[in-house]
């Protein structure tokens, strides 16, 4: 019997219904046995019309010894038993059942394509078929370049850059969505190589914050990065980066006192310093981060501009999922409810805009107004809501001309932050 992967994904109707009766129709096919099932990843519509409903997604594992052909053919039929009479590829639908992988068999033709094309650019594919197939994805992720060794990296980045190419850097901590692969997208797009690290920055955490629990996942990560456009992963060790007796830090003044800077002493030195040392190790033209985490891109534009550091900054908008809530890969911590709570913090960023553009000016009103909507959430607790100069950072007592509005909410013990700039 040959071993299959699939995939079934819901986004109309019971989708829970529709998943268990989809499995049960796999179940009952011919010459076919189910084996496991992951857990269900609830996820956007990826280039589905706009407003289309959230997906229920998981894998299954099969064996059969229909042909490759056959067995679409009766997956065809369970989704159309199952209602779905919209065939075109993104349209909403009660049932998608697609054949991920068919034993180690390519199939290339206009109607069937194995393994399924894009099942590398999906985490809501990836994550579920490593819950059933870690080997799989282990030996897709080996196809990835990802270099641990600080030198190797100054000389792969070195070579690039000796051949006259340019480099794009996307600096983050892992655990990818798809705020970061914008990146990634944008630095390919901008230049000939895109170098993307992923490295959980112990001295950026403070004693009791969540660097232990961080979630990572490198296997799924290099091949989320590669299909985006990232050429080679960076994936230095702690103890590397700072070996024993480790002692220099950089320091940005000022901005750092306000917002995060405030509520996470130390988190910026220790932000500057390993953003400061990947530059020294990668030497990219144009490095890139994003406007979610605002105060973090002023540290950074700051410092390159401070010290002189020979590369651009390019800074890309929030990516927020259909319902407002900015991407993050905290999000994983949120319960469903402290999820649909978290909700409010882009409605109320919302609110102040419009409240701004009826014409209200004081900062102390608008905030006020923002507090009681989160404040209303009960797994919400305000860390801080601030409307600033876009530039400082400093307090506004009025909103002039460019504002900042920023904030961070914890949802249970996770801390958000989010934020909009008006004017
Ligand atoms: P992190 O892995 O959280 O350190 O983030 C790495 C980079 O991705 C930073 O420059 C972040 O600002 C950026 N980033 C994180 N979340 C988003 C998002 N939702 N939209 C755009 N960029 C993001």
């Amino acid at each position: 019997m040959i071993i299959c992967y699939l995939g079934l994904g819901s986004n109309l109707g019971d989708r829970q219904k529709n998943i268990r009766l989809a499995l049960q129709g796999v179940g009952s096919l011919k010459k076919t046995k189910l084996v496991r099932i992951s857990g269900i990843y609830e996820t956007d519509p990826c280039n589905c019309p706009p407003g289309s409903p959230r997906f229920l997604n998981l894998t299954a594992k099969v064996k059969t010894n229909l042909s490759a052909r056959a067995l679409m053919g009766e997956l065809s039929g369970i989704e159309t038993d199952l209602g779905r009479k919209d065939k075109r590829r993104n349209s909403p639908r009660p049932i998608d059942l697609d054949i991920l992988f068919y034993g180690n068999k390519r199939i290339s033709s206009p109607r069937l394509k194995i393994p399924h094309p894009r099942l590398k650019e999906r985490d809501f594919v990836l994550k579920p078929l490593k819950e059933i197939a870690p080997a799989l994805i282990k030996s897709l992720a080996k196809e990835v370049k990802v270099i641990s060794d600080i030198d190797l990296t100054r000389k792969y980045a070195a070579k690039v850059k000796s051949g006259g190419k340019t480099i794009g850097f996307v600096p983050t901590m892992g655990y990818l969505h798809s705020g970061h692969l914008s990146l990634i997208r944008q630095a390919k797009k901008d230049c000939d190589i895109c170098l993307v690290s992923i490295f959980v920055n112990p001295i950026q955490f403070g004693p009791r914050e969540d660097y232990k629990k961080y979630p990572r996942d490198l296997e799924v990560d290099s091949i989320l990065a590669k299909s985006a456009g990232g050429d080679c992963i960076f994936y230095p060790q702690a103890k590397d980066m700072y070996d024993l007796g480790y002692s220099t830090y950089v320091n940005v003044e000022k901005i750092t006192d306000y917002l995060c800077g405030a509520s996470r002493l130390g988190h910026f030195r220790g932000v500057a310093t390993v953003v400061a040392k990947l530059f020294n190790i990668i030497r990219p033209d144009i490095a890139y981060f994003g406007q979610k985490d605002f105060q973090q891109a002023l540290v950074i534009e700051k410092m390159v501009k401070d010290l002189n550091m020979p590369l651009k900054i390019k800074v890309m908008p929030i990516v927020r999922d259909s319902d407002g809530l900015a991407l993050s890969s905290r999000n994983v911590y949120l319960s469903p409810r402290e999820k649909s709570d978290a909700l409010v913090l882009f409605r109320s960023l919302q609110k102040a805009k419009e409240m701004i553009l009826r014409g209200e000016r004081k900062a102390g009103k608008i905030i006020a107004a923002m507090r009681n909507e989160i404040s209303r959430k009960k797994s919400a607790r305000i860390d801080y809501i601030i409307i600033a100069h876009a530039q400082t950072l400093e307090p506004l007592e009025y909103v002039k001309k460019k504002a900042l509005i920023a904030l961070a909410v914890y949802f249970g013990k996770t801390r958000l932050i989010d934020n909009i700039v008006v004017g």
